[in-house]
């Protein structure tokens, strides 16, 4: 079994392509697709515990994509489970759920990449600074 992903680790690394391979779970079942226990997701991500903690991740990553302070997220801001959680770990609130160290801020496509494993050499292009702002 391979050693657990931790956001004390994941922040050792300078390059963002080999913090982006660190997470990589290459199409395994995790927090993004719970097939038809989705509500669970729901009442986890609506609840005020919840809504604490990704705060605090934001504030701590400073809104950068894996928390790297050269890819700012200019898009919506997801917050990652670095170790994926599971339906019993959401419906008994385990500590991995809301762990600091478990969590790190990702833009959707990165989060893709993460969960589905897109080569991000290949067919997958990183956001540049200004492509969602035309005018500059
Ligand atoms: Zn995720």
């Amino acid at each position: 079994m391979r050693h657990t992903r931790t956001y004390n680790e994941l922040i050792t690394i300078d390059d963002y392509y080999e913090r982006l391979e660190y997470l990589m779970l290459k199409g395994r079942v995790s927090e993004a697709t719970f097939g038809g226990h989705r509500y669970l997701n729901q009442i986890l991500y609506s609840s005020s515990e919840w809504q604490k903690v990704r705060r605090e991740v934001i504030v701590r990553d400073n809104g950068c994509d894996l928390a790297h302070k050269d890819h700012p997220i200019f898009g919506a801001v997801y917050i990652h489970h670095l170790e994926p959680i599971t339906l019993e770990d959401i419906q008994e609130r385990k500590p991995i759920v809301f762990d600091l160290n478990n969590l790190v801020c990702v833009s959707f496509d990165t989060h893709q990449c993460i969960h589905y494993g897109t080569e991000p050499e290949r067919e997958w292009k990183p956001r540049t600074e200004n492509d969602t702002i035309p005018w500059r």
